[in-house]
């Protein structure tokens, strides 16, 4: 199918210096050839080769850039199409110029994510795919890039096909049952197969989803939170934690106005580090807000960091902390540890519950490599690396596959129960279809717009 020809400023995955303006469809060599003035017209060069040129503006000759030009003509493209990217090195004017001049040569700007919706639709990506393409561009450590990028590679999609490849062979079992009911061994077979594949199924829809959580944080970050009266020392476990974190990728603004996240990197666990107004300033969230506020977003939140002064004795507000923590995992501070210690620390424990009691000075900088190493061993029993496994982090991914899991709860309970084969039949089928729409293979086409409306521009 051909499409109109699209473009927009675009930077390459993992090269955030260069801008370049990506163009795709069937006349985006054309338009390109009209603004570049190199060697040869791009009309006569080969496939998937870099040229050296400039771009001028047709109506005055003037030079406007300095480019490198790739053409890459289809099918062999991200989209499936003629794609060409002029990569400018200057700064954004001109970039901004070059994007201008494209876009008077019969060229369309972009929708945000039209690229990769092309690729979907064009064939080249599944819908998993695509979505990754969408994490990768806000991946916020190396962790959770690498799992982005192990489903865009297609590991998430290649498992879904080889789930739905055995359901289909169960769907068969079950077709040749009820085409033949007089073949007694027929039926046999046919519980036979149902079992021990659908419990396969089973096994692996549970290990995929085992993964979920930790996908989870590692997409969007462990929402975090730092409690403890005004003085001691949330302001200064903010800074080392920002100062230490091996890549601060995003400031994203909250989705509420009043909420400013910011994201740290311990061992590769994103914090989100959540706050009201500027965390930096007024970190203090029960006294800024209030203790409904903070107890409505302690509870939403999936770490605490409470901090106790260990220089000055309990206070009854310390004991209200920890009350407020309730059932959330939480790692105790006990800090200023470089000064005599007053605060009792039995009672300390105690009131922790099985949380870690950790000692840390944000003067003398103890305690925070327990501190990270505690963070880390909470949310990953084992190092979270993505070789060879697939990852599921996607919230509609999750659902989907839970749902699959309950449709393949229901066959093996209906079989197990001796129900007649039809209602197993429903129930497998139902499987197949929800796992087809993680892919994209039965999915509505709204659907289809509003996850791709969601993307970045240019990607
Ligand atoms: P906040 O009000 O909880 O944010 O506390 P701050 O981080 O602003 O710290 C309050 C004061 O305690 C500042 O003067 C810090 O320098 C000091 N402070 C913070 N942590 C320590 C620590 O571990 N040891 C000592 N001696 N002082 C600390
Ligand atoms: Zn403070």
């Amino acid at each position: 199918m051909d499409y109109d020809t699209i473009a927009a400023i675009s930077t390459p995955i993992g090269e955030g210096a260069i801008s370049m303006v990506r163009l795709s469809g069937p006349e985006a060599v054309f338009a390109a050839d009209q603004l570049f003035r190199g060697g040869k017209s791009l009309k006569e060069v080969d496939s998937h080769t870099i040229h050296y040129g400039k771009i001028v503006d047709p109506d005055t000759g003037n030079t406007i850039e300095e480019v490198m030009v790739s053409v890459m003509r289809k099918p062999k493209t991200f989209t499936r199409e003629d794609v060409v990217e002029i990569n400018c090195h200057g700064g954004l004017t001109s970039v901004n110029r070059v994007l201008e001049l494209v876009l008077d040569q019969h060229v369309r700007l972009a929708e945000p994510g039209e690229f990769t919706k092309r690729a979907f639709l064009n064939g080249r990506i599944d819908l998993s795919q695509a979505e990754a393409v969408m994490d990768l561009i806000r991946a916020k450590t190396d962790q959770a890039m690498n799992v982005a990028m192990g489903q865009m590679e297609g590991k998430l999609s290649t498992l879904i096909r080889s789930l739905r490849g055995q359901l289909l062979e169960i769907l068969a079992a079950v077709e040749v049952n009820i085409d033949y009911p007089e073949y007694d061994d027929a039926e046999v077979m046919t519980n036979t197969i149902l079992h021990e594949k659908g419990s396969e199924v089973r096994r692996q829809l549970d290990r995929i989803l085992s993964t979920a959580r930790q996908g989870k944080i590692l997409r969007e970050g462990l929402s975090t939170v730092i409690v403890g009266r005004p003085n001691v020392g949330k302001s200064s476990l903010l800074n080392q934690l920002v100062h230490e974190s091996k890549a601060i990728v995003t400031n994203v603004p909250g989705t509420t106005r009043d909420v400013i996240e910011e994201y740290v990197n311990v061992r590769g666990v994103p914090l989100k580090l959540i706050d009201t107004a500027g965390i930096r300033d007024t970190d203090d969230i029960v006294e800024k807000i209030g203790v409904s506020r903070s107890k409505e977003l302690l509870r939403s939140a999936e770490l605490v960091l409470l901090l106790i002064n260990g220089n000055e004795a309990l206070t009854e507000e310390d004991r209200g902390l920890f009350q407020l923590i309730g059932k959330t995992p939480a790692i105790i501070l006990v800090n200023k540890a470089d000064l005599p210690q007053k605060a009792s620390f039995d009672e300390i424990k105690q009131l922790a519950g099985g949380n870690p009691v950790l000692q840390t000075s944000m003067i003398d900088e103890k305690g925070l490599e327990e501190l990270e190493k505690a963070i880390a061993s909470l949310f990953f029993s084992h190092d979270v690396t993505t070789n060879g496994e697939a990852y599921v982090s996607n919230t509609r991914h999750i659902a989907l596959l839970k749902q699959a899991r309950s449709a393949i709860n229901d066959a093996l309970d209906a079989a197990e129960q001796g129900l007649p084969v039809d209602m197993t039949q429903i129930d497998i089928k139902r499987t197949w279809d929800v796992l087809g729409e993680i892919v994209g293979d039965t999915v509505s086409d709204s659907l289809i717009n509003e996850l791709f409306s969601k993307f970045c521009l240019g990607k």
